[in-house]
């Protein structure tokens, strides 16, 4: 079988590689840099010579489809970019055609980057023994994908999997379930009390800080794990809500398995407890859930592009 070949685009780098669909041994990696200030032709560019560079490097026979994760909104008929923060010199471009045009006309791939690491993970990362897998991610923001069945699961337009805006505290003055407002529970998506407002890393260093505890999440998680003070319950707090909106999966989707990543995902030993204590509470008919660290880093992108290649 043909090795693939995948690209994870994102605002600071494009990262890639080769790898074996069958072993999931990597064979190839390599990365050139993202550019806000230049054409899109040139992006689309340096994506095509960094797929021949990692071809050569990988010494195999590899798929001529290349499969591409993006870090931004995008026509999935045409490949435009619609809107990204960090990429705005691709907008009003198609990534797929720049991308197949600068490669003599191969298939392109193309799908959010957040989907690609979920289809990773599930592939040949946290997940390989997992048909079903939630990837959730905890960085500035929340994201995540969904797999359900060796399947991601996108929905009619593609945007399903915003795992970070499922809404866990409810509007004050909108529901009769009011807790006290707190602005900081504003979310940029226009809803209130979203998960990512409280167990991103953003969120947390933000929560830490007002409970007078250090809002250096690495030293946060040092000093959780050598005692059992504020920090400690503090965490495990974060854990619980965390869980909240793992429960809010389990119901709509009968899943039990979740890798956690991103920078802040590092905690996950700090915050599994919780959160499966969350779960185990709002539980009704499904199965145990399990947590799990993901374990691909940032290939995890590019690995679940390549996968797409497979496919059609
Ligand atoms: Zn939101």
């Amino acid at each position: 079988m043909k090795s693939v070949l995948g690209l994870d685009v994102g605002g600071t780098t494009i990262k890639g590689g080769v790898l074996d669909p069958v072993s999931g041994e990597i064979l190839a990696r390599g990365a050139r840099p993202y550019d806000q200030d230049v054409p899109a032709a040139e992006i689309h560019a340096r994506a095509a010579e960094l797929a021949v560079e990692l071809e050569e490097k990988a010494r195999t026979e590899v798929h001529r489809a290349i499969g591409v994760g993006c870090a931004g909104l995008f026509d999935r008929q045409t490949g435009e970019v619609l809107a990204s923060a960090n990429m705005q010199n691709l907008v009003g471009t198609s990534l797929s055609g720049g991308i197949s045009a600068a490669s003599k006309g191969r298939r392109v791939t193309i799908e959010n980057d957040a989907n690609t690491a979920a289809f990773g993970e599930q592939w040949f990362g946290a997940g390989r023994d997992e048909p079903d897998l939630v990837l959730v991610t905890l960085g500035t923001g929340v994201g995540g994908g969904i797999v359900i069945g060796d399947q991601l699961f996108l929905g009619p337009t593609g945007a399903a999997g915003e795992i970070g805006h499922i809404a866990i505290h409810p509007r004050p003055g909108k529901s009769e379930y009011d807790a006290p407002y707190d602005a900081d529970l504003e979310c940029s998506c226009g809803s209130y009390g979203c998960l990512e407002r409280l167990v991103s890393a953003t969120a947390v260093s933000r929560r830490a800080r007002s409970r007078g505890l250090t809002d250096d999440l690495p030293e946060l998680a040092d000093r959780a794990r050598r005692g059992s003070g504020p920090e400690a319950a503090f965490l495990h707090q974060v854990g619980r809500d965390l869980g909240a909106g793992l429960a809010t999966l389990v119901t709509l989707f009968d899943v039990d398995f979740f890798a956690i990543g991103g920078g802040f995902g590092a905690a996950v030993d700090l915050l599994e407890k919780g959160a499966l204590e969350v779960l185990e509470e709002r539980r009704y008919g499904t199965r145990p859930a399990r947590i799990a660290p993901a374990t691909l880093g940032p290939d995890a992108g590019w690995i679940g592009a390549a996968r797409l290649t497979l496919e059609g």
